[in-house]
């Protein structure tokens, strides 16, 4: 454990929908781990980078947000998102996609594993048979908003849209994912291509993944076509520990791990400025859900497992350890604790955040 010379600043953001219910059950397991491995915490609430305050204000953002935000070490973020109030273009890119561009998090992690308790839709996994970490480049690539439209409304109407690697965000990604690799047992690094299709910018990923592994003798590394990688994925998902994709590949293969482990309301995510220049952000992988908002049926594991995460980015691993193991704890049956009705049981969001808080406060 890193030693604490001032209490770790953390911006708490519920956001829209079921973002409200969830943060709160996250924090109480914040508050649990704080103090069971004695970590000073600093919290404040924001209420902004909502659709509440935009029907309040005219946007999702005071001005001066970035000023207000930047000082902090965390942002502890819900979910956004009321499209029958305001739309998803307005409320998602007028906060979160904000968040993540002007505070440089071009890490974005999400774990995925398959927990006793979960359900895959895969045929015969036993619990472990998925272990994945999805590392994602979150800044550049195929979603530059390079490009444009030509000849609108002739036929020969067209849309072209450029991808951009940089040698400066190619190569610190995958930095960044080969010493995650490295911290895990297996220690093996599958890099998501498609140089076979794609035959400027894919053939250039390959090129920086060959070289920043040779700076990583440590982990072993591999490569799959993106298309292949889906499939083996499915078929084999024991064969791979992290994987690392551009911000296309990463985006569509964190959304696959997590459904392979059966649900989304258990899928964390980091969302990292490795050099903590700026603050990062911890969020569930799910969003508002308005179908089941204000009724107290979600599941928080997806928000209380970011919230490990956030203990690990700021140094604290034990205090991570114990609150996965908590969740996996809570989420074996045979511990008979309050389950969500995703998980087929009829537990409130609260019974359930309040489980994991008292097995973080257990944990020895
Ligand atoms: P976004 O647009 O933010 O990606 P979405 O509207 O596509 O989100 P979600 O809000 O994540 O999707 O909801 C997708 C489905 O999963 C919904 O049916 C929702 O009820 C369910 N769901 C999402 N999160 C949870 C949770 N924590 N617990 C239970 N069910 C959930
Ligand atoms: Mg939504």
């Amino acid at each position: 454990q890193t030693p604490q010379k001032r209490p770790w600043r953390i911006a708490v953001i519920p956001g829209d929908g079921i973002g409200q219910e969830v943060v709160p059950q996250g924090l109480r397991v914040i508050e649990a781990a704080a103090t069971r491995f004695d970590i000073a915490l600093q919290i404040e609430h924001f209420d902004f980078a909502s659709c509440d305050y935009y029907l309040r204000h005219g946007s999702m953002l005071p001005e001066d947000w970035k000023e207000q935000l930047d000082g902090f070490d965390a942002i502890f973020f819900g979910a956004v998102g009321w499209p029958e109030k305001v739309p998803d273009h307005i409320s998602l890119w007028g906060s979160l996609l904000q968040f993540r561009r002007e505070f440089d998090q071009y890490v974005n992690l999400r774990p995925a594993r398959l927990m006793p308790g979960l359900r895959s839709p895969l045929a015969g996994l036993q619990p472990g048979d998925i272990d994945l970490l999805i590392v994602r480049e979150n800044t550049e690539g195929e979603y530059s908003n390079a490009g444009g439209r030509l000849f609108a409304g002739t036929p020969r109407e067209m849309a072209m849209q450029e991808t951009v690697m940089t040698r400066v965000g190619v190569d610190r990604v995958l930095h960044d994912a080969f010493n995650q690799a490295a911290r895990r047992p297996r220690k093996l690094l599958t890099s998501a291509t498609k140089s076979n299709g794609i035959s400027i910018t894919m053939p250039y990923w390959d090129e920086r993944v060959r070289a920043v592994a040779a700076e990583h003798p440590q982990v072993r590394w591999n490569q799959f076509h993106i298309d292949a990688l889906c499939a083996r994925l499915v078929q084999r998902p024991q064969e791979f520990d992290v994987i690392v994709g551009s911000n296309l590949f990463g985006d569509i293969l964190s959304d696959l791990a997590p459904a392979l482990c059966g649900t989304l309301g258990i899928a964390p995510s980091a969302n990292l400025n490795p050099e903590r220049l700026h603050p990062s952000l911890f969020e569930p992988v799910h969003g508002s859900a308005p179908d089941i908002a204000g009724r107290g049926l979600a599941n928080p594991i997806g928000q209380i497992w970011s919230a490990a995460l956030m203990f690990d980015f700021l140094g604290h691993p034990k205090a991570h350890d114990a609150i996965v193991q908590a969740i996996e704890g809570v989420l074996d049956p045979r511990s008979g604790a309050p389950r969500t009705p995703d998980l087929g049981g009829s537990a409130s969001t609260q019974d359930m955040g309040r489980a994991v808080a008292q097995a973080v406060i257990a944990a020895n």
